[in-house]
């Protein structure tokens, strides 16, 4: 089995799955809790955006540039808060991945256009592009890539608007350019960590899945097999009847009740008649189906509580619990006339069976199972030898 998860598959740069259906399946798996906190996120942002605005007052007063600024902002602080409503009805990561990266880019858009407006507070701006960065990489929980998208953005319109508008001179430009950029590099790699730890995490827990499936289908399958075993062992490949030693187990236990219950206790041997000619005539084949047949009779003549085994070959033995001498005889009476009333099929419509049943009764608590089984087979002889196709008490 090939596994699907491997947590080495994940980009070093993008910090997401290389397979695209992995990928979105992890995406389809935190759809949640990203809606949630990206839609949190983006509202934060909006009312941040929104509150700057009262140093807008302070620096401008009521001017042009002052209600311009203040246009702006509301434009960008509703279209923030309708995307949060967006997002947190639709936004995962599966889909509409431009869901989430159109806030950052229309807050990237705003601040860089407070420049021209408000030139010469260009330091605070420098402060406020700075933690824009890091805001976009660590605190709105987005994708890798987004971010890093919308950062870029917001990194190059800024130094370039600052320079136009600004006026800034080439050493300003560069050193501004490079806080810029390493607040970049250390949001980018922050992130990326992350992306990659969230990642490698959710793998190995499918991986570990993926063991646990092949861990219960193994266990299921040893279940089969000992229950197979446990058949085998136990049941009469042929008849489906108990095996010698299932029986013995079992007319052991019964045996024991029944002493201590001081209830009547019977066993039969039944020997089934002249069967070697049976197979000598008919074949093998024609031989087993008649035994089934046998076994069929013995299970519809006898109560659901007595037990049979095959004793070998054409030999069955039955425990008959709670059962006297007298109804062990009418019992075994009837089954030898159910065996003798047995029609077949065919070519062997013309064959009579018959069978010889034996019976011991168990009579005191010493009787064991050995030698209530020989006294049921001498009983089993001595019909034989009367003739066979008889009882024998
Ligand atoms: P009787 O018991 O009446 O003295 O004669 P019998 O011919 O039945 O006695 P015997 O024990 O000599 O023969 C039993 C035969 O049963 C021998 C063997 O070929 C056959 N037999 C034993 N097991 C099987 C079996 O699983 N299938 C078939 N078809 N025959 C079996
Ligand atoms: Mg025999
Ligand atoms: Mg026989």
């Amino acid at each position: 089995m090939t596994k699907q998860y491997n947590h080495n598959d994940i980009h070093w740069l993008t910090g997401q799955f290389r397979n695209r259906s992995n990928e979105l399946k992890y995406r389809d798996s935190i759809e949640q809790s990203v809606r949630f906190e990206s839609r949190f996120a983006v509202i934060v942002v909006a009312v941040l955006f929104a509150m700057f605005g009262i140093t807008d007052y302070n620096l401008l007063g009521l001017t042009r540039e002052y209600y311009l600024l203040l246009t702006m902002r509301i434009i960008v602080v509703s279209s923030c808060l309708i995307l949060a409503f967006i997002i947190g009805r639709s936004g995962g990561y599966s889909r509409n991945v431009w869901l989430h990266a159109l806030p950052l880019w229309i807050v990237a858009t705003g601040i860089v256009l407070i420049v021209p407006l408000r030139p010469e507070s260009l330091s605070t701006q420098v402060t406020a592009i700075v933690v824009a960065i890091m805001a976009f990489y660590l605190l709105i929980p987005n994708l890798l890539t987004v971010s890093a998208l919308a950062s870029l953005y917001l990194s190059v319109s800024f130094l370039a608007v600052a320079v136009v508008f600004a006026e800034l001179s080439p050493v300003a430009t560069v050193t501004i350019g490079l806080l810029i950029m390493v607040a970049n590099i250390v949001g980018y790699t922050a992130l990326l960590r992350i992306e990659f730890l969230q990642r490698k995490q959710y793998a190995l827990l499918n991986e570990e899945r993926e063991q646990n499936k092949e861990l219960q289908a193994e266990i299921a399958h040893r279940k089969s097999l000992e229950e197979q075993l446990r058949m085998v062992a136990e049941q009469d490949a042929l008849t489906g009847v108990d095996s010698r030693a299932h029986f013995m187990k079992r007319a052991e236990a019964l045996l024991k009740r029944s002493q201590f219950d001081k209830a009547p206790f019977c066993l039969f041997m039944i020997d089934v008649d002249h069967f070697k000619k049976v197979n000598d005539t008919w074949g093998h084949t024609c031989g087993d189906q008649i035994l089934t047949k046998i076994v069929e009779v013995c299970q519809q003549t006898l109560r659901p509580n007595d037990i049979i085994g095959r004793f070998g070959g054409e030999e069955f033995v039955v425990g008959l619990p709670n059962t006297t001498a007298n109804d062990a005889k009418t019992v075994a009476e009837r089954l030898r006339d159910n065996v003798a009333a047995l029609s077949l099929e065919g070519d062997m419509s013309d064959l009579r069976l018959s069978v010889t049943i034996g019976i011991a009764v168990a009579n005191s608590e010493k009787d064991d199972l050995d030698s209530l089984i020989t006294r049921a087979d001498n009983m089993l002889y001595v019909g034989k030898r009367e003739g066979r196709n008889r009882v024998v008490i």
